[in-house]
């Protein structure tokens, strides 16, 4: 699914439809629309304006309006962002590797006859006006020493979990934690109060690493333990053989030799 590192790649995709004025809004899926408003509001909104900024907050992809409103878009477990056709990512992991046009959720025209829209097999994606952002934690490209005593120190859920809550770090999924977690040698059952300052500070130094060095290669589906998430595989460290479970209904892959 796309996680915060390609919301990153939709957003610098999203920058090649700033300054072009909207013609119309050529469709929109029911399961898009946003709360509380119809597809009128959402018309009334875009169609004539121009989209003036592109930012983003750990997976929601933040769109700025001529008119001061903003537009949020969320990618659900399959959505891309494509711009004149093209995507930023041909493929995602847990996707289809199918590219259909009517997978297109929601698409915009634009008065050049370019276009922007949301390519989404499984429809679990959305369209927010003005979304609150300050629900979401810090960012995940921002995380600080401060920032991770405060998420972890009072809490008993499992390691995994906080690192997932996106009221704490937004951006983090399933494989971006499992990596980082097995990068910093910790057990995702841990609970989270349960880590010493050395963890922690192991933990945000791999947070930091493997957010870095996954967007220089190309995606959250990058990651050392990511060619190892079948069932029966080694760990890449040491060779023993990886546990495979579920926490919050979420796969999980971990070493019981290092990871602890
Ligand atoms: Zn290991």
């Amino acid at each position: 699914m796309p996680e915060g590192i390609e919301v990153e790649f939709y957003r610098r995709t999203a920058l090649k439809a700033l300054n072009r004025r909207i013609d119309v809004i050529k469709n929109i899926d029911s399961n898009y629309l946003p709360k509380k408003y119809g597809s009128f509001d959402l018309k009334n909104l875009l169609e004539g304006n121009y989209f003036t900024e592109a930012t983003r907050k750990g997976k929601l992809l933040l769109l700025s309006i001529s008119n001061d409103f903003q537009i949020g878009l969320r990618f659900g477990m399959t959505g891309r962002l494509l711009v004149d056709g093209k995507s930023a990512i041909e493929t995602l992991e847990y996707s289809s590797s199918r590219n259909e046009p009517e997978w297109d959720r929601f698409s915009i025209k634009f008065r050049d006859g370019g276009s922007l829209s949301i390519r989404d097999p499984r429809r679990l994606g959305a369209v927010e006006i003005n979304p609150n952002a300050d629900a979401l934690g810090v960012d995940f490209y921002e995380v600080t020493g401060i920032a991770l005593t405060e998420i972890l120190s009072s809490s008993t859920q499992p390691i995994k979990v906080r690192l997932m809550n996106q009221s704490k770090i937004a951006g983090l999924g399933n494989l971006l934690s499992d990596e980082i977690l097995w990068r910093s040698s910790i057990d995702p059952r841990r609970p989270s109060y349960s880590l010493s300052r050395n963890d922690k500070r192991r933990l945000l130094h791999h947070i930091r690493k493997t957010v870095y060095e996954l967007t220089e290669r190309g995606g959250s589906h990058m990651g050392n333990l990511q060619t190892h998430r079948n069932l029966g595989a080694l760990c890449p460290k040491d060779g023993e053989p990886l546990d495979r479970y579920k926490i919050s209904g979420r796969t999980t892959y971990s070493c019981p030799r290092h990871q602890n």
